[in-house]
């Protein structure tokens, strides 16, 4: 069966065809990232006309790709939620049209469903139960995960997102949005040590977290380091050297709270989704924990992709769970999901 894959939660469009039995065969990507920088966050209304502009072309690429038609797709995949009204609209049309003039069923998908399972997609398959820690730009959760469809939320962040953190220390930094991946790139220039930052909740006793402090304690050692050296702006080293505190205390709660949670559960498998699961010094260090094997996703579908929700999709029409309508929900906890 090959299941066509349409993701356009926020601002990446994501195309994919993914076969049950030979896997992945195509996917495409459009981010807009370029067309938001200039107001240095997502403009919704943009994010929605941009993604109807690259459906058709980014779909006829896949197919085109994988050497399939339109004839050959089994059903629709699209990310019913969460997300941006206007942007999930966009996909939920397009998929819901074509289905109905294929005449083919329509998988509605949840995102966060789909970041879950994206390491699956990889080349080190976990096997179940394991815990998934999912960091992205709009959730950080540690969710036990039993099977497809078999979620529980352990914990998640009480504020901000870990990737929303990391963007918005970035912007206070002067980095250019979105700048998570550009703050990890320059941490590593800096000095561990250099800056001492606080790691919020570290001791909570619970899987929860909490990331909006640190962005303010940021500002803190930046005013700090600005008027020690009589207002003048921040040297690229000590900039460097900030960016690392704040990686080391990100990266010291995440790994924290995944060792709890495993101890918590007993399970021996960690895998880690989402866009910060990008990050080199988060790989690092949940990559060598003491047994425990950690997967992460390939790093080209960490962020928003198409494959995701093909793969998730693909799998819902396996378990022959019930195909559903054009609905789009942007407020959809994951923990709504229950298994048929
Ligand atoms: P959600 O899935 O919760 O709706 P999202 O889809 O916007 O959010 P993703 O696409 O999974 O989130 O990830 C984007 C986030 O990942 C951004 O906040 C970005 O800063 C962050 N990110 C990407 N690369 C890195 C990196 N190397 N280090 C840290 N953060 C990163
Ligand atoms: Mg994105
Ligand atoms: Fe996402």
């Amino acid at each position: 069966m090959l299941v066509l894959g349409i993701e356009s939660s926020c601002d990446e469009t994501g195309v994919a065809l993914y076969d049950t039995s030979a896997g992945l065969l195509a996917h495409q990507l459009h981010t807009q990232m370029a067309m938001h920088a200039e107001y240095g966050g997502v403009v919704p209304e943009l994010a929605s006309r941009d993604h109807i502009r690259r459906l058709v072309p980014l779909t006829q690429a896949c197919l085109q790709q994988a050497g399939k038609s339109y004839a050959d797709i089994s059903a629709v995949a699209y990310t019913q939620g969460p997300g941006l009204g206007g942007a999930l609209l966009a996909g939920a049309s397009f998929a819901n049209a074509l289905a109905f003039a294929l005449n083919k069923p329509v998988i509605p998908v949840h995102h966060l469903e789909g970041h879950l399972l994206s390491p699956l997609l990889g080349d080190d398959i976990p096997e179940f139960p394991f815990v998934a820690l999912l960091v992205s730009g709009g959730h950080s959760q540690f969710m036990a995960v039993r099977g497809v469809g078999d979620y529980t939320l352990l914990g998640e962040s009480v504020d901000d997102a870990a990737g929303e953190a990391f963007d918005k220390t970035a912007k206070l930094l002067g980095l250019p949005y979105p700048g998570g991946a550009k703050l990890s790139e320059l941490a590593k220039l800096g000095r561990a040590g250099a800056f001492e930052l606080p790691r919020p909740m570290l001791h909570s006793g619970d899987l929860n977290m909490s990331f909006s402090g640190l962005k303010t304690a940021v500002l803190t050692a930046v005013n700090k380091a600005r008027a020690s050296d009589n207002g003048a702006p921040l040297s690229e080293q000590t900039r460097n050297d900030i960016c690392r505190a704040f990686q080391d205390a990100v990266v010291d709660v995440l790994a924290a709270k995944a060792q709890q949670a495993l101890r918590q559960t007993g399970f021996k498998r960690l895998v880690v989704a989402g866009g910060v699961g990008a990050n080199w010094q988060l790989r690092q260090r949940l990559g060598s924990l003491n047994k425990v094997h950690t997967y992460f996703p390939p790093l080209s579908l960490c962020t928003d992709n198409g494959a995701m929700i093909a793969f998730a999709g693909a799998l819902h029409l396996q378990a022959a769970q019930p195909a559903g309508g054009f609905d789009v929900k942007p407020r959809w906890p994951l923990s709504d999901i229950v298994q048929a």
